[in-house]
């Protein structure tokens, strides 16, 4: 059976909580243990996959197709375990189970409260497929007080009650705030967030405090004194150059050893830290720099693109360089001469996104990118448009266009980009009507993409058969494959049927390559996606020549 690690988080919100559960879950590996890590989010929505970006940050997808919160990106990122629909819950699914189990009688007459039919659901969560790991690290997320967290804090009280002794360890997360004026550190916030965690029955056993400057001797007792709290357990967590460096900073603090003390454990091997000691080295050996323009919808929350932002850190570390990410706002290109503003990039992406606000913009700017030879990376509808621009500007096809922008005019066929309504997926057919229900009914998750050799993509990926993850509901119609391809457009990957395009690119450009997945999902800090490696690469070799 699994320990439990429940990580909580106190004072402030975004204090990294995420961070903190990832880097753990990495030492925690780093000791020859295996891990798992799951969110439990007390918003009411089924799932972030219909909240706008602007509100909750980007939805990470995983392999079995969930839509799931961002911090599943950073588990990800920093443990390598691909995560799975079930290490995903919140309150609105787990209310909507409640309900519909109600609906069906399964509680035969009894009157359905939080306590203890929600909170029974939340255990019911949790203990899936415990046995599968050593370690089950679970965050929740918000933070304590919150009125919408409180089934979830009462669900881990019961839960580690119901457990053996040793099995499960609260992590709590707090912010002491430096105040400059007086040059003092307060500790009240954290003694109040630790108060409030014990009034609904939680005792932390390890505090990691979140500071700006190093937290002395003298102030780690006084919260272990006013927080009964080990002095060993309190954890200081302060500001770094990079996140990648935060498994050696917890390792350093004593985080994870903190974790097998209070459980009982010893370590099964010693700490191997050679990865993110590689990781911290490419980081701290990068010279230069290369300028990437990202074109998009969301730009005001660099949170909406996470794990875009970090697969271009990661490309920068496998060319030990810098990569310097502006985030520019599609609509301002549709204005005109607005493109010349590129001309100081070395590479151009145009990521996934929804409607059509700011797509003409978009178009714009890859027609740039493909005149002024500038290294350009479409993501999902970034290909799609690619394509878009690509018909309308050299293969004489005036008028192409999305279902997506255009949905009256003409039938799903005569559309360069059309709706997909069947498709099949593990042997089974999918069939998705186009006024469903807005949740979950793209072609999401992992679909395996055969490359052609001889291609720039083959070259990227050495390999012929790739798996990679999608969240769309929309194709590049494969009726048009000829038209693009006399004209120059090479159609270098498609879904195993052969139907669906899943990469193009222009053999006749440094890097011109449109991708109908998202490849930012699965690249790691310790292996960057091959994409976004050569992307940069490219972009590098761009600098140079100038
Ligand atoms: N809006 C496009 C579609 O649904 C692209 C989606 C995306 O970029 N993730 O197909």
């Amino acid at each position: 059976m699994a320990k439990f690690v429940f990580i909580t988080g106190g004072v402030v919100s975004s204090l990294g909580k995420g961070l903190t559960s990832a880097s753990l879950g990495a030492l925690l590996q780093a000791r020859g243990f295996s891990v798992r890590l799951r969110k439990l989010d007390p918003y009411l929505n089924v799932d972030p996959g219909t909240m706008s970006p602007f509100e909750h940050g980007e939805v990470f997808v995983t392999d079995d197709g969930a839509e799931t919160d961002l911090d599943l990106g950073h588990y990800e990122r920093f443990t390598g375990v691909a995560a799975k629909s079930t290490d995903s819950i919140s309150s609105g699914r787990i209310y909507s189970t409640v309900l519909e189990r109600e609906r069906k009688g399964d509680y035969l007459g009894e009157t359905i409260q939080v306590i203890p039919h929600v909170t029974n659901e939340i255990k019911r969560f949790l203990e899936q497929n415990e046995d599968e790991v050593d370690f089950m690290l679970c965050e929740i997320g918000g933070t304590i007080g919150d009125i919408e967290g409180l089934p979830f804090f009462e669900a881990i009280r019961q839960f580690s009650q119901e457990k053996k002794p040793f099995s499960c360890i609260f992590v709590h997360l707090t912010l002491l705030p430096f105040l400059s004026s007086s040059g003092e550190l307060k500790t009240k916030p954290t003694q109040h967030s630790v108060k409030e965690l014990r009034s609904i029955g939680i005792s932390p056993d390890i505090l990691v405090c979140r500071s700006e400057v190093h937290i002395p001797n003298k102030e780690k007792e006084k919260i272990a004194l006013f927080c009964n709290v080990d002095k060993k357990n309190i954890i200081a967590a302060n500001d770094l150059e990079t996140i990648y460096e935060a498994p050696l900073a917890f390792f350093k603090e004593g985080l994870d050893e903190a974790v097998l003390q209070v459980l009982n454990l010893k370590s099964k091997n010693e700490p191997d830290l050679t990865i993110w000691n590689d990781v911290s080295s490419r980081y701290r050996t990068s010279e230069g720099s290369v300028k990437i323009a990202v074109v998009g919808k969301y730009t005001i929350l660099e949170d909406a693109y996470k794990s875009l932002s970090e697969a271009l850190i990661h490309g920068g570390l496998a060319n030990k360089t810098n990569v310097e990410v502006t985030w520019l706002e599609s609509e301002e290109f549709e204005k005109r001469t607005q493109t010349r503003r590129l001309n100081k990039y070395d590479g151009i992406l145009i990521p996934g996104g929804f409607g059509k606000r700011g797509t003409e913009g978009k178009i714009k700017v890859i027609k740039y990118a493909r005149e002024k030879q500038i290294p350009f990376l479409g993501i999902c509808l970034g290909m799609q448009l690619l394509v878009i621009e690509y018909a309308r500007n050299c293969a004489g096809l005036k008028d192409a266009n999305s279902e997506e922008f255009e949905k009256e005019s003409k039938g799903s066929k005569d559309h360069l980009i059309y709706h997909l309504s069947k498709w099949i997926k593990d042997q089974k057919v999918e069939i998705r009507d186009k006024i469903q229900n807005k949740g979950g009914t793209m072609r999401l998750g992992a679909y395996p993409a055969k490359i052609n050799k001889g291609t720039m993509a083959f070259s990227i990926y050495k390999n012929e058969l790739v798996s990679e993850r999608h969240r769309h509901r929309f194709e590049v119609n494969i009726r048009f494959q000829e038209a693009l391809e006399k004209s120059g457009l090479t159609f270098s990957a498609f879904s195993q049927d052969g139907t669906l395009p899943e990469i193009v690119e222009l053999s006749t450009h440094p890097f011109f390559l449109g991708v109908q997945f998202h490849p930012e999902l699965k690249s790691k800090p310790f292996e960057p996606h091959p994409i976004f490696s050569i992307f940069v690469k490219k972009a590098l070799e761009q600098t140079r020549l100038v």
